[in-house]
């Protein structure tokens, strides 16, 4: 099981892509997602779910691009979206996706999340985690909650946790605790970094690296 990180830039885009044997599974499709994917000459019929941590159009702007690639090459296996319930944007895309076409090829699944459960899909099992973020606009103007959830992945004894966008909160400790691998955001630069923020936004370079240490390795993203 490889993580590789697409892209991942605070407030402009973030994809994930997890391979495990000849599966791949996308956490996050911010814009720019479909032309990572195929800069990587990889069989799009292989990605068998795409999971999304939260609805800010970082982390979901690249979603309605990739289903109509998956349309146009004429893909016909299953494809399954997980995200956060009550994820308005995400479910938005999906909607004006399903309802622009009356010949879609592929059957598309959608599991709305509350954090808590366990996935099963193709020989890997994924837990997932409540995260806290707020919504926020101009600079870090906080606005309301956002459901959030971040992902760890298992395969043969071997797990990944990523965080998605988080403020401190214990889902994110549960979540990376003991994993082989942490993919933490670390949005928030020192001078940034108040105590609303850090509770309710984000987490500071140092507060990431800190929650990375309970992996045995961890890459921080998400930054600016
Ligand atoms: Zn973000």
């Amino acid at each position: 099981m490889k993580a590789k990180v697409l892209y991942s830039k605070a407030g402009l885009a973030t994809q994930i892509l997890i391979e495990v044997e000849e599966n791949y599974f996308l956490v996050d499709t911010g814009d720019g997602t479909l032309r990572d994917l195929l800069s990587l000459e990889i069989d799009f019929r292989n990605i068998k779910g795409i999971f999304l941590t939260h609805g800010h159009f970082d982390h979901i702007g690249g979603l309605y691009a990739l289903l109509g690639y998956f349309r146009v090459i004429e893909r016909k296996n299953e494809i399954k979206i997980y995200f956060p319930q009550k994820s308005q944007e995400t479910k938005s895309i999906v909607f004006s996706f399903i309802k622009s076409y009356n010949d879609i090829p592929f059957p598309l699944y959608q599991y709305e999340l509350k954090g808590g459960e366990k996935i099963e899909l193709d020989n890997i099992k994924i837990n997932t985690y409540r995260m806290k973020h707020y919504a926020a606009v101009g600079t870090n103007r906080i606005l309301y909650p956002e459901p959030a959830i971040g992902y760890r992945f298992f395969w043969k004894g071997k797990s990944i946790a990523i965080s998605g966008d988080t403020a401190l909160c214990p889902g994110l400790i549960n979540l990376v605790q003991g994993a082989d691998l942490a993919l933490i955001e670390a949005t928030l630069t020192k001078d940034e970094a108040t105590e609303e923020l850090l509770n309710k936004l984000h987490l500071s370079l140092e507060k990431a690296q800190e929650i990375g240490k309970l992996a045995k390795e961890f890459i921080l993203i998400h930054q600016k």
